[in-house]
């Protein structure tokens, strides 16, 4: 394809992406593809001769966008706000058109260089200190891994060098609350702790680690001759978007030398509102953060960001020096490759700041209120109407419910009952196409999460699913 051909097809593409955007609010939201239904309908072999853009547009719009829940829907209420804000596919589109990567600083220096200014300009937007620098990794979940690996060898006084967790004396644990991210769990095993080091603490009343707690099981294991390493603290849990709390975690785990790692995979982009800032109160003392603008603030997957207070620990432990990468100003300039796990980095930056320049932080702030306060509002719906629970502080953006439902001789339901009918409610929302919610396990019963924040979601959008909801209820008996 020549520049010129690319000029003519890209603008069919982009043509495409905003009649796709434009046409969201009319379609259903969750897709009801059966398993193998797009393979059937693809050819099993590549075609050996060129094909026409449109004939690819058009197997797009038959096979692989009925194949698809979209996220960018209006009531999409699924998971967490996955926002792939139109400024940021425009940086990301350049990002991939430029086709650099960043190896080493000298292989794209303003690849480097942006994206050191963006982690400051996020970093003084969600009021974190100077004491902190960041660099972005692909999701939290690196992230996490990230983390646990610096954590792992600050405790072991750099076991890698030698003969690594094997040769540690006493095993090493990590603490987490049940509520935090299955990223968590899977990072400190391929980090190597293993599953038997890994301890789920108790939780208080509104589903955020309980320090007491923490603080029993950290003591309990140096009594048992274990090592406490590291505590990863969870700001908007995943289920009930729980706050953790950040300030106490690091005061008990700076008793054991504990690394703490801070995970606002999805409240991060809420510090960008001074207002919520209480919710990682204390976090001046932990030892890494993370959160991912390609959740709710809109930079497009995958945009997650990582903060530490120590870059040379982590380069520390990242750092790779092989002849074919060394340069003269190696020590002048930073090195991003030694600031995570992958040598190729794509130009990420650019999407923030695509997204930060032509959005406005004013106006990504206005759209994060307005998703606060919607709610807020459909949490007093809920709590106003009979029958109706609501299961959780709503702290942010996502409401979790339950629907007391009745058998026909008006007898509550309870147990699996009420399991089944919580499922079969959500189910009919999901399959009716006009909202998507995504069902979760509290307390050993299903509820049902209702995630507010897609970039176009008004309040009528959010009344719209509330009244599906409402509907769905009394045709699931
Ligand atoms: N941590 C929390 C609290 C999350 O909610 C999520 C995703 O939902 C993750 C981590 C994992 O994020 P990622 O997909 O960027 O790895």
């Amino acid at each position: 394809m020549t520049p010129d051909e690319f000029r003519r097809l890209g603008h069919e593409v982009v043509d495409w992406i905003a009649d796709y955007r434009e046409s969201l609010p009319g379609r259903r939201v969750h897709a009801t593809t059966a398993p193998g239904e797009v393979r059937a309908l693809l050819p099993t072999v590549a075609p050996s001769e060129s094909e026409s853009l449109r004939a690819v547009l058009d197997d797009l719009d038959r096979i692989v966008v009925p194949g698809l829940s979209h996220f960018q829907h209006p009531r999409f209420h699924g998971y967490f706000p996955a926002n792939a804000s139109l400024e940021s596919v425009l940086g990301d589109m350049v990002s991939t058109g430029l086709g650099v990567i960043g190896i080493t600083w000298q292989s794209s220096p303003a690849l480097t260089e942006l994206e050191e200014v963006m982690m400051e300009w996020l970093r003084v937007e969600t009021g974190l200190s100077d004491a902190w620098v960041g660099t972005i990794q692909d999701t939290a979940s690196t992230a996490c891994l990230v983390a646990l690996l610096c954590a792992r060898e600050r405790t072991s006084g750099f076991s890698m060098n030698t003969g690594g967790l094997q040769s540690v004396a006493s095993p090493l644990i990590v603490y987490a609350s049940p509520h935090c991210h299955s990223s968590v769990q899977k990072a400190a095993v391929l980090a190597g702790f293993g599953v038997d080091n890994f301890r789920v603490v108790d939780v208080d009343p509104t589903y955020a680690l309980d320090p007491v707690a923490l603080s029993q099981a950290m003591r309990a294991d140096v009594a048992a001759g274990n090592t406490p390493c590291a505590v990863v603290a969870a700001v908007g849990t995943t289920g009930t978007t729980a706050i953790d709390p950040v300030a106490e975690v690091v005061a008990i785990a700076e008793q054991f030398g504990a690394w703490v790692h801070v995970d606002a995979a999805l409240a991060g982009s809420a510090m960008l509102l001074p207002e919520c800032r209480w919710m990682w109160r204390g976090v001046e003392g932990a030892d890494s953060v993370s959160w991912n603008p390609h959740k709710w603030m809109g930079a497009a997957i995958d945009c997650s960001v990582y903060f530490v207070r120590d870059p040379q620990h982590l380069i520390r432990v990242m750092s790779s020096n092989p002849s074919y990468l060394r340069s003269a100003v190696d020590g002048e300039v930073t090195q991003y490759r030694d600031w995570g796990i992958p040598l190729g980095r794509r130009f990420r930056a650019l999407k923030l700041w695509f997204q930060i320049r032509l959005d406005g932080l004013d106006s990504i702030r206005a759209r994060l209120r307005r998703d606060l306060a919607n709610a807020q509002w459909l949490r007093e719906q809920v709590l106003a109407t009979p029958g109706w629970e609501v299961l959780a502080p709503v702290p942010l953006q996502t409401v979790c419910v339950r629907h007391r439902g009745a058998d026909a001789d008006g007898t509550l339901l309870e147990g699996d009952a009420l399991d089944a009918y919580t499922l079969a409610w959500c189910d009919a929302v999901n399959k009716s196409g006009l909202a998507y919610l995504t069902p979760s396990v509290l307390e050993g019963r299903w509820m049902v999460r209702v995630s507010i924040g897609s970039l176009t979601t008004e309040r009528a959008d959010v009344a719209y699913t509330w009244s599906a909801m409402q509907r769905a209820t009394l045709r699931a008996l």
